[in-house]
């Protein structure tokens, strides 16, 4: 099976064209960091879907692996308090790739 694992390096010039967001999942867009905050928050052990810790960054081998740290994301959402973390999470991702907002 192919590994997939986002990109890590993006010329400068992409980087800094404004951007728009036209479709995303806010449960599927949470980075390693809100995870691991929401893992301890709820003293949730994600070590049954990482044995090796969190990764630095997410990938999955295959529709499984994806669905499987999928879904340990969503059992991570509980309170509004949650969503409102990782639609921060998600705002602040979003602000270092330039997206924008339509005037
Ligand atoms: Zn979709």
């Amino acid at each position: 099976m192919q590994t997939v694992t986002a990109r890590t390096t993006i010329s400068p010039w992409i980087q800094d064209l404004p951007k728009v967001e036209l479709h995303l999942h806010l449960e599927g867009s949470m980075s390693v960091a809100t995870v691991a905050a929401l893992s301890e928050r709820h003293h949730v052990d994600p070590s049954g879907v990482w044995p090796n810790g969190l990764p630095e960054r997410f990938s999955f081998d295959g529709f499984p692996d994806f669905a499987n740290q999928f879904f340990y994301g969503l059992s991570l959402l509980r309170t509004g308090a949650d969503i409102a973390t990782i639609t921060e999470d998600l705002a602040a991702t979003l602000a270092t790739h330039n997206v924008r907002t339509p005037r």
